[in-house]
């Protein structure tokens, strides 16, 4: 039986209840689409004929924007690549993500500098800001049409508490020359028209892009610079070989054997057993996404008056911006403890948009899609080398420049290029005593999270309330 939810009330899940009243209209428009919004103008593509080739200089395993990236360099490098996916070409996270571009490191100077010393930790820090420079540069060069935008993030403050951080962020930020100014709550209607938060932080430099048309430009480039690109190829297995004296990967996929001088693994918040190692290492955690029905114009441009990215302070966030064309809200977000569905997860974003901005109760949700985040247990990139085979991820949920970024670095590295060097390489990647890739802790740590959070939400708007009686 279908969830059927009562317009503007979207907080329970009907399910298997018989009838639906007739008063109801489903908050899912009649032609609601289970994936992702970008799909509508770049979808996922099957790539079966090539034949898989034997023996390769580069195996990428994963076809998201780190391996097509990787793999723009290595063919580019003249080493003859092979990028395999378990699925179609795109049907992971990097045409699923919310759009926004930052400076994707997270942890701060002081932090990082108290594990890796001061040197390094400004060169990390220094690498999130390089990325997001390189993003728009290479698009520009590469001609990828994928609507590049440097339109800003407004980060919102959930309680006066959070102002107060984000101001002492800020000054952080300016030691560092990261641009970035505070909105106080008083002025917060000229970032977005919602009474709902108490101030926030612009960075201006952070930007947008359609994000299935900028991996549809990373495809159609890898492809061009003479890389085999193979979907519906699943990746099993990783042993050592030798050929001709040189040591090399034998590569188990389930079209048959390859055998590879070096692999980049490209895979992220779906790693698997291919590579054990890694899968202790990356955190696959669920996020959550809904896009809405179009919006009347002056109503959009109300409450989104500068088109820039959103995102909230809350320890389990909330990010959302204008669809590209400005007739959308794409609004994201983790919204459950456990692992769930869109046609569950939906409206439990709805209810919290609605709670955001209350003239939006009634619009309906036309897409409702989730995917899998490469989180990392010290909340940062990595890349490196084991041997032969490359890896680069655990972007964060901040993958969108960070992914294509690493990933052209590591092709680059593999291909022998100096420029493949970077600040990340080969950093202690953490694991946990018992974890093998199965979160089994997160159902826990997201229900604390967000306690906490609905409880200072609940506080700050108790305070807010009896400021204005
Ligand atoms: C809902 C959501 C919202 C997000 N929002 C943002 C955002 O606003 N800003 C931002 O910067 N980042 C965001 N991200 C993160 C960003 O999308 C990712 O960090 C980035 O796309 C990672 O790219 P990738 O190529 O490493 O992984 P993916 O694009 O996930 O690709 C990995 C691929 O590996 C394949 N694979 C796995 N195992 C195998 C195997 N054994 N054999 C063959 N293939 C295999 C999978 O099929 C998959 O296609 C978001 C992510 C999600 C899910």
């Amino acid at each position: 039986m279908e969830a059927t939810f009562p317009i503007g009330h979207a907080t329970k899940t009907v399910r298997g209840s018989g009838a639906t009243p007739a008063a109801m209209r489903s908050i899912f428009a009649d032609d609601l689409r289970e994936a992702p919004y970008w799909w509508d103008v770049a979808a996922p593509v099957v790539l079966r004929e090539d034949d898989l080739p034997r023996t390769v200089d580069v195996a990428i395993i994963g076809a998201g924007y780190t391996g097509l990236a990787a793999a723009i360099q290595t063919a580019r490098a003249g080493r003859s690549t092979l990028v395999i996916d378990a699925g179609e070409i795109g049907h992971g996270c990097s045409t699923r993500n919310g759009a926004q571009i930052s400076t994707s490191v997270k942890p701060g100077e002081a932090e990082l500098a108290q594990k890796f010393g001061l040197e390094r930790a400004r060169a990390v820090r220094e690498e999130g800001k390089r990325a997001l420079q390189w993003i728009g540069d290479f698009i520009g060069e590469e001609g990828i049409e994928c609507g590049f935008r440097r339109c800003g993030r407004f980060h919102a403050a959930h309680t006066p508490e959070a102002y107060e951080a984000l101001a002492a962020a800020a000054e952080e930020h300016r030691k560092e020359g990261i641009e970035a100014h505070l909105v106080p709550r008083a002025e917060q209607h000229r970032e977005l028209g919602s009474d709902f938060y108490f101030g926030g932080l612009v960075h201006p430099a952070h930007a947008t892009l359609h994000p299935a048309m900028f991996h549809r430009g990373l495809l159609d480039r890898a492809r061009a610079a003479g890389a085999t690109v193979i979907s519906h190829c699943a990746g099993l297995g990783l042993d050592r070989g030798r050929d001709r004296g040189r040591d090399t990967i034998e590569l188990q996929t389930s079209r048959g054997p390859v055998t590879a001088r070096d692999v980049i693994t490209a895979t992220n918040g779906y790693s698997g057993a291919l590579m054990p190692w890694l899968q202790r290492r990356v955190i696959p955690i669920g996020s959550y996404v809904i896009a809405t029905e179009p919006v009347p114009e002056d109503l959009m441009n109300r409450l989104f008056p500068t088109d820039r990215n959103i995102v909230d302070t809350r320890r389990v966030v909330y990010y959302y911006r204008p669809s590209p064309d400005r007739r959308r809200i794409v609004f994201g977000g983790r919204v459950s403890a456990n692992e769930t569905d869109p046609r569950i997860s939906g409206p439990r974003l709805h209810a919290e948009m609605a709670r955001i901005f209350p003239e939006l109760a009634d619009l309906r949700i036309s897409h409702s899609w989730a995917g899998k985040v490469g989180y990392s247990f010290d909340s940062l990139p990595h890349c490196g080398s084991r041997g032969r085979v490359h890896y680069a991820a655990s972007y964060c949920g901040s993958g969108v420049s960070m992914a294509s970024y690493l990933g052209t670095r590591t092709g680059q590295r593999v291909a022998g290029l100096a420029e493949g060097c970077t600040a990340f390489d080969n950093l202690p990647f953490p694991t946990r005593p018992l974890y093998t890739g199965k979160p089994w802790f997160l159902p826990a740590v997201v229900a604390w999270y967000r306690w906490r959070d609905r409880r200072e939400v609940e506080r700050a708007t108790r305070s807010r309330v009896g400021e204005a009686t």
